[in-house]
């Protein structure tokens, strides 16, 4: 089974990491393809695509990296042939998985699996796999924040990463 991880990637940081660390141990994954959004359907993003496609290749050196072209996961879905595949996705996105356009039929091509804290796995919805992580509490806002700041981000983001931001420059202005 393959693992299919999207996001906007603004930047990767160690909570993306321990996600599809924890995903490739619980479902034995041959391989994940990781897609870094291109133009995000629901949200804005401050790197333009390639930085961010550039900050995911170096957050995930073992996974094919890609830009994703569809901005909702149902059109990438209908594009592209992924096979036995699942889709995995944090805890907060699952929230909001009902808003999804057609969250019925993504689930009618790829199984979910939902990063869930230790102790709060939720049992039988049909289509959906839970597996736990460790809280690992960061995101690309706050992320975003201490670069603008100056911060260092050693902790909070791979140090390729940290390197490769510092290179590109982004996130510098915010
Ligand atoms: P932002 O703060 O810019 O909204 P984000 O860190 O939430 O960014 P996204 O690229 O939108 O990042 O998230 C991609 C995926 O990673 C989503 O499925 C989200 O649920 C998950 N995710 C985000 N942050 C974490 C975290 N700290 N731990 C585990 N999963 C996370």
């Amino acid at each position: 089974m393959i693992g299919l991880f999207g996001g906007a990637f603004d930047p990767p940081h160690n909570g993306h990491v321990a996600l599809v660390h924890a995903a490739v141990a619980h479902f034995g994954l041959e391989r994940v393809i990781v897609l870094a959004s291109e133009r995000p359907g629901h949200r804005s993003v401050v790197a333009p695509a390639e930085a961010r496609l550039r900050l995911a290749g170096a957050a995930f050196p073992g996974c094919d990296v890609e830009l994703d072209p569809h901005p909702r996961t149902i059109d990438l879905l209908r594009a592209r042939e992924f096979g036995d595949a699942i889709l995995l996705i944090g805890a907060d996105q699952f929230r909001d998985f009902p808003a999804w356009k057609e969250p019925e039929a993504i689930l009618e091509r790829v199984r979910l699996g939902v990063a869930t804290r230790p102790g709060v796995a939720v049992q039988g919805v049909p289509g959906v796999s839970f597996f736990e992580i460790e809280p690992v509490p960061v995101s690309g806002t706050m992320i975003r924040a201490r670069c603008a700041r100056g911060e260092s981000l050693a902790g909070l983001v791979p140090p390729e990463v940290e390197e490769l931001i510092a290179e590109l420059g982004v996130y510098r202005g915010e």
